[in-house]
């Protein structure tokens, strides 16, 4: 079964202060009877105290008896309270007997008392209990009170009233804090699942193909934001993606159509007799053949670097020597171009697939020849620490712009594209350098500035890795 945010916040707000309120309850209840059956003892001793003292009041010292009607009277108010008395002189003879006075109604408070104590507490094991005081006048012993009631304590009519009311006040606590519990899940919840429905809603979109939509939810909660921006962020890379994906077969539709349609007409005018089948013109063919082949390769290495387990045959070479030699080999267009070249670099033995090591520095090295004008220089260095190897080409052509740097990785990313037809680049050489690199466990950064040019440093660790 599936429950809802908000249903199962609501109730988990509701279970907490169903939880709280019960153990608030439960523990203030054991505490309260405890301190309440104190201070029932303790008054129970007061009223005694006060019971011994108005008798004594009734003593007539001057003839040596009692006051008949004034203890009556006391009796009656313990009686109220559910006390029975019975005052004794000095010898023992009764004076004045509750029992002797109205016994049923004794019988009937003490049988209420036990009712309601054993309905309020059905294990007490309470009886009927008699003590007996001494009657002091003027600190002379002049009589004797005996005090019976339920034991060893009660409670009147009011202490259970009391607690009862108690009861009733945690009962509507309960009842109000539950009630604002939920009052409080349900907007909580709200506020939560809303954002995130909104969000839901916008992931659907995505999913569905329309990778323009981006949620602007504004949250105060983390997870919400990080949702929203993850989705965000996601549906700016399907975008790229998408539009990187309509782009290669634009590109590449682009690419083949112009060498096919040249080949074919060239082709079809030597068929056809109008153009004389010379080596020229074969040539001419043969050229746009070799470039549609070169655009095919470039395709196929860049599945071949691109999908995840790019395989490294490792060995330890000298990169130094590798790139001096690659260097040496570019010289001469270089120099053709009126590019001057410098190297710089100590011996440095790396642990790397040195095929593919030397794409990377093929790759760096042919950009700097073709985005840099007649005139410029390029500047290749080696440096090596303990545990790296950095590799910087450095040109001083046309540069790329700022708004076009973050993307150069990318494939089939071209910053000019008709710049790049002059230059023959189909947006895939830095794609293949980056797989590589990082396919080393390295790092490959850019800095550039238009028209000033460019520089990329590549970072290799030289230990043996994988
Ligand atoms: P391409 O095969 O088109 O050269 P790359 O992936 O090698 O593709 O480069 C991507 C884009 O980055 C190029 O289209 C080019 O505009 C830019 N770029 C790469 N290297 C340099 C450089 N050294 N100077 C200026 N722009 C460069």
């Amino acid at each position: 079964m599936r429950i809802s945010l908000k249903t199962k916040l609501s109730l988990s707000y509701v279970a907490v202060v169903l939880l709280c309120i019960s153990l608030i309850s439960i523990f203030a209840n054991i505490s309260f009877e405890e301190h309440f059956k104190e201070y029932v003892i303790q008054n129970q001793e007061q009223r005694y105290k006060e019971i011994i003292a108005s008798i004594s009041r009734q003593y007539e010292e001057q003839n040596k008896s009692w006051r008949q009607e004034g203890i009556k009277n006391i009796g009656m108010s313990a009686l109220e309270q559910g006390l029975i008395i019975r005052v004794e002189n000095i010898d023992e003879q009764v004076v004045w007997d509750a029992r002797t006075y109205n016994n049923g109604e004794c019988e009937q408070i003490i049988a209420n008392i036990s009712k309601r104590m054993s309905e309020y507490y059905p294990n007490l094991e309470g009886k009927y209990i008699e003590k007996k005081f001494p009657i002091l006048h003027d600190e002379i012993e002049v009589g004797y009170v005996e005090i019976g009631h339920y034991g060893p304590f009660y409670f009147s009519e009011h202490d259970i009233m009391f607690i009862n009311d108690l009861n009733k006040v945690f009962m509507s606590i309960g009842i109000f804090s539950m009630f604002f519990a939920f009052v409080c899940g349900v907007v909580m919840s709200d506020r939560l699942t809303k954002p995130i429905s909104r969000v839901i809603e916008t992931a659907r979109m995505i999913s569905k193909g329309n990778f323009g939509g981006r949620s602007y939810e504004k949250s105060s909660t983390t997870e919400i934001t990080q949702l929203t921006s993850t989705i965000n962020d996601l549906a700016a890379t399907l975008e790229r993606q998408e539009n990187l994906r309509m782009r290669l077969t634009e590109d590449v539709a682009h690419e083949l159509r112009t060498p096919l349609a040249t080949v074919q007409s060239h082709m079809e005018a030597m068929i056809d007799g109008i153009w004389k089948l010379d080596i020229e013109r074969l040539k001419s063919c043969h050229d746009e053949i070799i470039r549609l082949n070169g655009l095919v390769g470039d395709l196929e290495r860049l599945a071949e670097f691109e999908s995840e387990n790019l395989i490294l045959n490792n060995t330890a070479f000298d990169i130094t020597s590798l790139v001096e030699r690659i260097v040496r080999n570019f010289e001469n267009d270089f120099m053709q171009k009126g590019i001057e070249i410098k190297f710089k670099g100590e011996s440095e033995t790396i642990f790397a697939d040195k095929d593919k090591i030397s794409q990377v520095i093929v790759n760096l090295l042919s950009n700097a020849l073709k985005y840099t004008p007649a005139g410029g220089k390029a500047y290749i260095h080696i440096l090596g620490n303990k545990e790296n190897i950095e590799l910087q080409v450095k040109d001083t052509g046309v540069g790329i712009s700022e708004e076009n740097l973050p993307y150069i990785f990318e494939r089939f990313y071209r910053v000019e594209k008709s710049r790049n037809r002059l230059t023959g680049g189909a947006g895939i050489g830095l794609t293949i350098t980056k797989a590589i690199v990082e396919a080393h466990k390295g790092m490959i950064r850019v800095s550039s500035e238009l028209g000033r040019g460019t520089e990329f440093i590549v970072t290799i660790p030289k230990s043996r890795q994988s």
